[in-house]
């Protein structure tokens, strides 16, 4: 557990996913120089909101007031998911349960293989998809900021490769021939949704902070 330091240099990230956090610390650290970025596990348990908005943006927010009000630090959190042009834009922001099956019970495999069984025989010009992000940043104080990134791609006829998580093993991103599973993690951080969202909110980070 970790007592919040007046004056430091930490920020809060709402997740309890283990390789969301390694990622949007990777990001960020280089972005932000001196951050301390926490996670959830560093503050006693609360009782996480309900994910109820039906887009990215109500969504982040609502994760990253629940942490300011809890922690009383700066926080950030993201919403993200995965919209497929041939389901209308779905799984969307049911991406994380799509299948309806917990990810600590298979949740990832479960939400692959539905995803390609409702694909079927979808042709490749028709399996066109993007990863969504919105990032927010809630600060001490009432201030409140959103930004958001896009990924566009397709979705792969079988899955490939062992990295990332989520939907990474279905998805090639535009001029890509392998998947985001299949790629240097630093390569996935540069073309990425939650990349492009964490650059862009960056500067908010490094301003909240302070000196
Ligand atoms: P969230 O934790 O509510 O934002 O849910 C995001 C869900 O979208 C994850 O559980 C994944 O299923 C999917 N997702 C979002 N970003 C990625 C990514 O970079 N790679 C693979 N799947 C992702």
């Amino acid at each position: 557990m970790t007592e919040p330091q007046p004056g430091g240099r930490r920020v809060v990230l709402a997740s309890n996913n283990a390789k969301k956090l390694a990622e949007l610390r990777r990001i960020l650290e280089p972005l932000v120089p001196g951050i301390e970025v926490l996670g959830l596990a560093d503050f006693p348990a609360y009782d996480e909101p309900a994910e109820t908005e039906p887009t990215f943006e109500g969504n982040a927010l609502i994760k990253a007031r629940a942490a300011l009000a809890e922690t009383g630090l700066p926080s950030l959190a993201d919403d993200s998911g995965l919209c497929v042009d041939a389901l209308n834009g779905m799984p969307g922001v049911l991406s994380a349960r799509w299948s309806g099956v917990a990810r600590s019970a298979g949740g990832d495999a479960a939400n692959n293989a539905l995803l390609l069984s409702q694909l079927g025989d979808v042709p490749q010009e028709r399996r066109t998809a993007r990863f969504r992000a919105a990032v927010a940043l809630c600060v001490p104080g009432g201030g409140e900021i959103v930004e958001h990134g896009e990924m566009a791609g397709r979705i792969l006829a079988a899955e490939r490769g062992g990295g990332g998580f989520g939907y990474d093993p279905l998805f090639a991103a535009d001029g890509y021939e392998v998947s985001t599973a299949e790629l240097p993690a630093e390569e996935k951080d540069r073309i990425s949704h939650r990349g492009k969202a964490l650059a862009a909110i960056a500067p908010a980070v490094v301003e909240a902070l302070g000196d």
